[in-house]
């Protein structure tokens, strides 16, 4: 299996959050999550948030919390990747 970037793994994240995806779809996150701070840092306080948003819509994932999502990726990623 291909490795997953970061953005595959936000891609998931909502499947991941809401219970859905293969097991070794969410066995790959969990393992690109542990072993990468800016996943993890994302994953920690944006999981927790979009666990509590789909309590109270479970059928739908807002897109503006996807949308805030990649935002906190890409400034997590900046601020940990030097640029080239
Ligand atoms: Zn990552």
């Amino acid at each position: 299996m291909r490795m997953m970037d970061c953005r595959d793994v936000l891609a998931n994240l909502s499947c991941y959050v809401n219970g859905d995806g293969s097991a070794e779809l969410r066995k790959t996150l969990e393992e690109h999550i542990a072993h990468c701070r800016p996943c993890r840092v994302v994953f920690d306080t944006t999981g927790k948030t979009l666990r509590i948003v789909l309590d109270v819509e479970p059928f739908e994932v807002p897109l503006a919390v996807s949308a805030r999502l990649y935002a906190r990726l890409e400034r997590v990623l900046a601020e940990e990747t030097p640029v080239p």
